[in-house]
């Protein structure tokens, strides 16, 4: 497969913080034209079965994924699994491990918003997870715009939830040794998540990349919808330097807030290896 490929290999549903259930998601990938599809849930493979069966379904070819959360030089850095086998015992058992704080440290969120007038915030955050065991900022945030305390989802990343903010707290992740342990043995391709989202020094952004090469990483994200396209050239130059295979990804949560709609971002450098030609065989 070439790189002029309608890949759309990061998206989110109403398994972890995305509106859409993974048929919606299908359906709606498979009407922009996206050839290759992934559903990336954050820490949960719960969506993988009934993502599969319905990329079949709308004839998409399909590709298992996740999104990880770690933590790295005390900084949140995704890694995104692709094409590991669904019933892999450690990945299920690592996952189920990096999810546990999650509520704990929603109540204390909800103690920090209480503090500035904001009440009721975890049960309110609650109600739009779809997945209760995986409650996380966007829920509150949606939350917080739909009681009227924000306009929109990024004013609430600006106002509250980040660090720094009230309603921030400090979370441990995975390491990143585990999470790429996890996706590897279980015969799928580790990939740094957006990476020109991170607030990195260069040396710490060498740091990230070479101990994920070392910890058996081989990809990065270089068009999704977290970047601009002067991005899409630093971080094709990155994955040629380090000699890791490039992904595309939307990145899309929602038709309501997501700026990305799924399959529309521009093709990958033909100068890039993509991810899927490495993946050839684990694609169903
Ligand atoms: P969590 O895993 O609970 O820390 O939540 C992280 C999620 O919050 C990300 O996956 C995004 O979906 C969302 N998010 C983080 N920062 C922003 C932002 N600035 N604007 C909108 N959504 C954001
Ligand atoms: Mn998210
Ligand atoms: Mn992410
Ligand atoms: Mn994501």
């Amino acid at each position: 497969m070439t790189s002029i490929l309608n890949a759309d290999l990061h998206c989110h549903s109403v398994v972890s913080d995305g509106t859409l259930t993974p048929e919606e998601l299908a359906q709606r990938a498979s009407a922009n034209g996206v050839e290759l599809w992934a559903l990336t849930d954050h820490d949960e493979i719960g969506g993988q079965a009934r993502a599969a069966a319905a990329a079949k379904a709308c004839g998409m070819r399909y590709l298992t994924g996740v999104e990880i959360s770690v933590t790295f030089l005390h900084q949140t850095v995704h890694i995104v699994g692709l094409g590991f086998d669904p019933d892999n015992a450690a990945l299920a058992a690592g996952l189920q491990q990096t999810r546990g704080g999650r509520r704990e440290r929603a109540l204390d969120m909800a103690k920090d918003l209480e503090r500035v007038g904001i009440q009721g915030a975890f049960e309110g955050a609650l109600t739009y997870a779809g997945n209760p065991n995986l409650i996380s900022r966007t829920h509150f945030a949606r939350y917080l715009v739909e009681t009227g305390v924000c306009k929109e989802t990024a004013e609430v990343f600006r106002k509250y939830l980040t660090e720094g903010k009230p309603g921030y707290v400090e979370h441990r992740w995975a390491t990143l040794k585990d999470a790429v342990t996890w996706i590897t043995g279980a015969g799928g391709m580790a990939v740094v998540a957006h990476p020109a989202r991170y607030k990195f020094t260069a040396n710490e952004e060498f740091a990230l990349f070479t101990e994920f090469k070392g910890h058996g990483g081989q990809g990065v994200e270089v068009v999704t919808g977290s970047h601009t396209a002067a991005e899409y050239l630093s971080y094709a130059a990155v994955a040629k330097d380090y000699g890791l295979a490039a992904s595309r990804g939307s990145d899309f949560h929602s038709p309501l807030d997501s700026h990305t709609e799924l399959g529309t971002l521009p093709y990958l450098s033909g100068t890039l290896t993509p991810v899927w030609e490495l993946l050839s065989a684990r694609i169903q």
